[in-house]
C-alpha cells in the first residue's frame, strides 16, 4: 500500500504572495464618504494575497481531504450520518425562508410560522406525545430543557424539595449525566443485564419518593431494544416520578413504536440526526422537546399556535421555564427535517424498517469475525468488541479504526458504550445500499485477517492518509495550539511573512 501521494498541504497564508488579487474592479467613481479619522485603519489587516485559481484551488484541496457522508460510508454509531437529501438545500434556500428575519411580524411570515406549527405536529405524533417545542438548538440542550421541565412540574405540586435523584442507565451517552448534573439532580446510575435490559431488580429496590426521574434511551446506545420497558415505566409511574426518553435512537423505532406509548412523558429529538441534516463537526442541529399534556404548561416560549387559518407565537403561559435559545430556535433546521419527513408521507416507518434492515444485515456478516456482547437482534445499531483480537493479537478497537481509514471508510463510534470493552458501535443507517455494506463488511474481515497475520500493518495503520497516527500522550503533554509556519517543515516558507499593503483612502 502506497501512502498518500499528494504533497503536504500549506497555510494560504503560506501561499500568499505581495500584490496578487481575483477581480479588481475600477475606482468608484462616487464619492467615498469621509470615515472619522479614530475609525479608520492605519494597516490594512493582515489578509492573505493570492490569484482567484489558486484561491479556488487552495479550498478545493482542503475540501478534498475532508471526508463526509457525500464522500462515503459514514458508520459512526449513535450519530446517524445519514445522507442529506438535496431537495432540503432547494426548500431551505427558498427566498421566503431564506430571507426572512427573526423579527419579521407574523402577518408577513406566515408560511414559516405554519411549517413550524406542521413540523410540531408531526413530531408530536412520531413519539406518541402531546406538545412540542421546536426552540433547543441540539439533542444535549434539549435533555437539560426536559429535565428543566420535570424540574418545573414537580414545583407546581409541591414535591420541588422532595424529588431530587434521576436514575441514568450506565450505557447512556455522556451528555445524560451532565444534564441531569446541570439540571440540579443527584445523579443514580442504573446498570445493565446480560441481555442489555435496563436492571429491573435494582430500580424496584432503588426508585421511590425521592425519585424525580429516570433518562434512557430506546434502543439503547447498544442497539437493543429494552424488552422490560414498560416495566420500567410502571415502577417509575408508581413513585409519582417521570421518564424522559432521550431520541438519539429514533432512527430504529419511527413509525414502528412511540415512547409515548412506551410510557415516557418528555422526549428529545435530534433533528440532524433522525431527520436529516449535513451534521458533524458541532452544528447545526436541532432538539425539540415534546412532552405530555400535564408537562405542556412548563414548554419554553413561544409555541407556534394555530387560529384558525392564522399562525402566531404564542407567549401568553405564565407557568412556562421561558426562553432556551434565541428568537424561535434554528430555523433553517426545521425546513430541512419537515422536508426530509413529507418526503417519506406516509411510509415515514420505511426509514427506520431499512435502517434496522441494513444493521442487522452488516451484525451477520460480522458476527463471526469479532466478539458480539450481546447475542440479540440489533435495532439500527449494533456494538461488536475487538477483545479477543487485542488479547490475541495485541491489535485493539483504535487499530481497526485506523485501519479502516486506509480502506477509504470513516470508522465506527470506539470505546462506547463504556460497558463493552473494546467498543466498536456501528450504525450503517437507511441511505447505504448493500454494495456498500458489502464494501465495508469485506473491510472489517480483511483487517480481522490482518490482525492474525500482520498485526503489525494494522497497528501502524493509517498507511494511506496525509496525516499519520499521532502520538495522542505527546499531544496532551506537549499541546502546541499556535501554527508557526516558518516553524512548519513543509513551509515553501523561506518566503516573506506577509506584508501589510497600504490601506485605500477611506477605508
Ligand atoms: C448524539 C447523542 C446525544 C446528544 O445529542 P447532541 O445533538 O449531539 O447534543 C445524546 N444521547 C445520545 C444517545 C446521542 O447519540
Amino acid at each position: 500500500m502506497t501512502a498518500d501521494p499528494r504533497p503536504p498541504m500549506q497555510l494560504v497564508y503560506e501561499k500568499s504572495q505581495p500584490g496578487r488579487r481575483a477581480a479588481t474592479l475600477p475606482d468608484p467613481e462616487l464619492p467615498v464618504p469621509d470615515l472619522p479619522e479614530a475609525l479608520r485603519r492605519e494597516q490594512a489587516p493582515r489578509l492573505p494575497e493570492l490569484s482567484e485559481p489558486e484561491l479556488v484551488r487552495h479550498f478545493t484541496a482542503l475540501a478534498d481531504r475532508t471526508f463526509g457522508v457525500d464522500t462515503g460510508f459514514y458508520p459512526l454509531g449513535s450519530c446517524t450520518m445519514k445522507h442529506n437529501p438535496r431537495v432540503n438545500e432547494r426548500v431551505v434556500a427558498l427566498p421566503g425562508f431564506r430571507d426572512l428575519h427573526p423579527l419579521q411580524e407574523e402577518d408577513g411570515a406566515q408560511g414559516a410560522l405554519e411549517l413550524m406549527w406542521r413540523l410540531q405536529e408531526i413530531l408530536a405524533e412520531v413519539v406518541g406525545l402531546d406538545a412540542v417545542s421546536l426552540q433547543p438548538a441540539a439533542g444535549s440542550q434539549g435533555e437539560l430543557t426536559g429535565l428543566m421541565l420535570m424540574r418545573a412540574y414537580f414545583e407546581d405540586r409541591g414535591e420541588g424539595e422532595g424529588r431530587d435523584t434521576v436514575f441514568v442507565a450506565d450505557t447512556a451517552h455522556g451528555t445524560n449525566p451532565a444534564s441531569v448534573t446541570m439540571a440540579g439532580y443527584k445523579l443514580q446510575k442504573v446498570g445493565t443485564d446480560e441481555r442489555g435490559n435496563l436492571d429491573v431488580d435494582f430500580l424496584r429496590e432503588h426508585v421511590d419518593e425521592r425519585t424525580a426521574g429516570l433518562m434512557l434511551t430506546n434502543p439503547s446506545t447498544l442497539g437493543l431494544f429494552d424488552e422490560r420497558i414498560e416495566e420500567v415505566a410502571d415502577i417509575f409511574h408508581g413513585a409519582g416520578a417521570l421518564l424522559y426518553y432521550d431520541g438519539a435512537n429514533l432512527n430504529a423505532v419511527c413509525g414502528i413504536s412511540r415512547p409515548g406509548d412506551m410510557g415516557f412523558d418528555i422526549v428529545h429529538y435530534n433533528l440532524h440526526k433522525t431527520f436529516s441534516q449535513p451534521h458533524g463537526g458541532g452544528g447545526p442541529g436541532g432538539g425539540p422537546v415534546a412532552v405530555r399534556a400535564q408537562l405542556e404548561p412548563f414548554l419554553p416560549v413561544p409555541v407556534v399556535a394555530r387560529d384558525g387559518e392564522r399562525f402566531r407565537f404564542d407567549e401568553d403561559r405564565p407557568k412556562t421555564i421561558g426562553k432556551v435559545r434565541g428568537y424561535y430556535g434554528p430555523f433553517g433546521v426545521f425546513v430541512r427535517s419537515y422536508a426530509f419527513i413529507r418526503s417519506y408521507g406516509p411510509r415515514l416507518r420505511e426509514m427506520s424498517e431499512v435502517a434496522v434492515l441494513n444493521a442487522n444485515y452488516l451484525l451477520a456478516r460480522l458476527r463471526d469475525a469479532y466478539d458480539l456482547p450481546y447475542d440479540r437482534l440489533c435495532m439500527h445499531e449494533f456494538v461488536l468488541s475487538a477483545r479477543t483480537l487485542k488479547r490475541e493479537h495485541g491489535v485493539t478497537a483504535l487499530d481497526v479504526a485506523k485501519r479502516l481509514m486506509d480502506y477509504g471508510f470513516h470508522p465506527p463510534t470506539i470505546y462506547f458504550p463504556l460497558i463493552v470493552p473494546e467498543a466498536l458501535m456501528i450504525e450503517p443507517t437507511e441511505t447505504e445500499p448493500k454494495e456498500r455494506l458489502d464494501a465495508f463488511a469485506d473491510a472489517m474481515l480483511a483487517i480481522a485477517r490482518e490482525a492474525a497475520e500482520e498485526p503489525g500493518l494494522v497497528k501502524d495503520a493509517p498507511h494511506r492518509r496525509p496525516v499519520k497516527r499521532l502520538d495522542e500522550v505527546k499531544a496532551a503533554k506537549q499541546a502546541i495550539v499556535r501554527y508557526r509556519f516558518d516553524e512548519h517543515p513543509d513551509a515553501g516558507a523561506a518566503r516573506e511573512p506577509v506584508q501589510p499593503v497600504e490601506a485605500p483612502k477611506g477605508v
